[in-house]
């Protein structure tokens, strides 16, 4: 049976298909503030999609995920925005090195800007490099890495280790903060008639301040309304909350099967709601996934089997499989309670040809 979307601020599109380049898009309140994951094969998304991303993060710089921020500085060059990138230590300096290709000599002073963190064990070291001096880099400071943390705004909370695919890849976790949920039940249960003091609350609640100095609340039994000041809303809230689950998505991809690794994953997605996970080879070609510090059908059992994720996405299938996909879906042994979620082979058409489709060529072929 088709689950329910377990989300409630959080809205993740996987932008590309099984064999494609991966890029994860995940729509978050604010506004304009989406999150890309990985840069790999975003030619067919729109300006207007990738010019409402507000923070990036990249795995590691191999080619397939970092081809495409050619394109995304492109879409939202002519633009005040700072986009905040996160990734591995040096990413700055390959971002800065693949921007320096182009020339910069018409730079404008309300060009957009990258803030780059290069997220290492214990420290986050930031770099600016603003597209109105060409994106030459500059470094700002060094932070103090909070455990896992990496950043958070009003819905999300973002966190992140490096793990070892010959390189340092960063895994990454995006947990929905609760949103502001009233019981309905609990309100009459404390005596509390509905007014324009929910509002206030929800206000208290997303900035932590009352909009007036104090809310006047009615009671049910036509007692005196009482007085709640910005030190007791919280109080209040606790009292009048609907529970809810929080929900997370996980972002696995390029990371050698080895201990260290595997107690990192299962220590960063422990209880995630949907997993997007690589799994670049079958079950038989398991040397190759060991030799290239990837994951196999059989190593993603292992771990869907230990996580126990809602919803699995597995993608970055290796394109040596093109034509025969349905063999990793084969493979994998989903655990009960957990929903596979597929993807198509490509997200973009097959080209046609003046002689139809190459699916057509190919029964004519036979028939000839
Ligand atoms: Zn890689």
């Amino acid at each position: 049976m088709k689950k329910q979307n377990p989300f409630h601020s959080l809205s993740p599109s996987f932008f590309s298909g099984l064999l494609d380049d991966p890029l994860l898009f995940i729509r978050v309140p604010p506004p304009e503030q989406n999150i890309l994951v990985d840069c790999g094969q975003l030619d067919h998304l729109a300006k207007r999609t990738l010019k409402s991303v507000g923070s990036l993060f990249i795995s590691h710089a191999h080619m397939d995920h970092f081809i495409g921020i050619d394109k995304f500085t492109r879409s939202i060059l002519v633009s005040s925005k700072t986009i905040d990138l996160f990734g591995p230590p040096d990413i700055s300096r390959k971002l800065a090195a693949k921007l320096q290709g182009y020339d910069w000599n018409l730079v404008e002073d309300f060009f957009c800007r990258f803030r780059v963190h290069e997220v290492s064990e214990d420290e986050i070291q930031i770099y600016s490099l603003p597209g109105a001096e060409g994106f030459k880099r500059r470094f700002i400071e060094t932070v103090d890495k909070n455990g896992r943390h990496l950043t958070e705004n009003r819905s999300v909370v973002v966190d992140g280790v490096l793990c070892d695919h010959r390189i340092p890849t960063l895994i990454v976790k995006f947990t929905e903060k609760p949103v502001f949920l009233i019981d309905e039940e609990r309100v009459s249960q404390q005596g509390l008639v509905r007014g324009p003091w929910i509002p206030q609350l929800k206000e208290h609640f997303y900035s932590g301040h009352l909009p007036l100095p104090v809310m006047t609340i009615e009671q049910c039994n036509g007692e005196r309304s009482i007085i709640i000041t910005e030190k007791e809303a919280h109080g209040l809230y606790e009292k009048i909350s609907k529970k809810q689950a929080v929900s997370s998505i996980g972002y696995l991809t390029d990371v050698g099967f080895s201990k260290s690794n595997i107690n990192k994953i299962l220590n960063l997605f422990e209880g995630v709601t949907l997993l997007v996970c690589e799994c670049t080879y079958l079950s038989a070609q398991l040397e190759k996934a060991r030799r290239s510090c990837h994951l196999c059908t059989s190593d993603l059992n292992q771990l869907i089997r230990e996580l126990q994720p809602d919803f699995l996405l597995p993608m970055h299938l290796s394109k040596t499989y093109l034509g025969k996909t349905h063999l990793l879906y084969e493979e994998l042994e989903i655990p009960d309670g957990c929903q596979l979620i597929k993807l198509p082979d490509r997200v973009t058409p097959e080209p046609i040809t003046p002689l139809g489709t190459p699916d057509l060529l190919t029964l004519s072929d036979h028939r000839n």
